[in-house]
């Protein structure tokens, strides 16, 4: 995963990550500009389902994206609520 360093704008390699919870990753990156030197720990986290889980966990709540349609959503956590798949 590439992303822009937020100060000079150049590019940054991941160095590591940390799972810290199902729905929360740090990521440590590094500025791939060596005058700049900047590290940092950026986060990963769900923000929205576009679209849904066969396997849903329900303890997992991502809020749900509009495009979702609810005939789907009815299906598929029926299908999790009986076990059946
Ligand atoms: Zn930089």
């Amino acid at each position: 995963m590439k992303i822009q360093c937020p100060h000079c704008k150049s590019s940054c390699t991941n160095r590591k990550s940390n799972q810290v919870s199902p729905m929360y990753r740090e990521i440590t990156f590094t500025c791939d500009n060596l005058e700049c030197g900047h590290v940092f720990v950026a986060a990963i986290s769900p923000i929205r389902t576009i679209s849904l889980s066969s396997m849903p966990d329900l303890s997992v709540h991502i809020p749900l994206s509009s495009r979702i349609r609810k005939d789907d959503l009815v299906k598929t956590m029926g299908t999790a609520y009986s076990g059946k798949s």
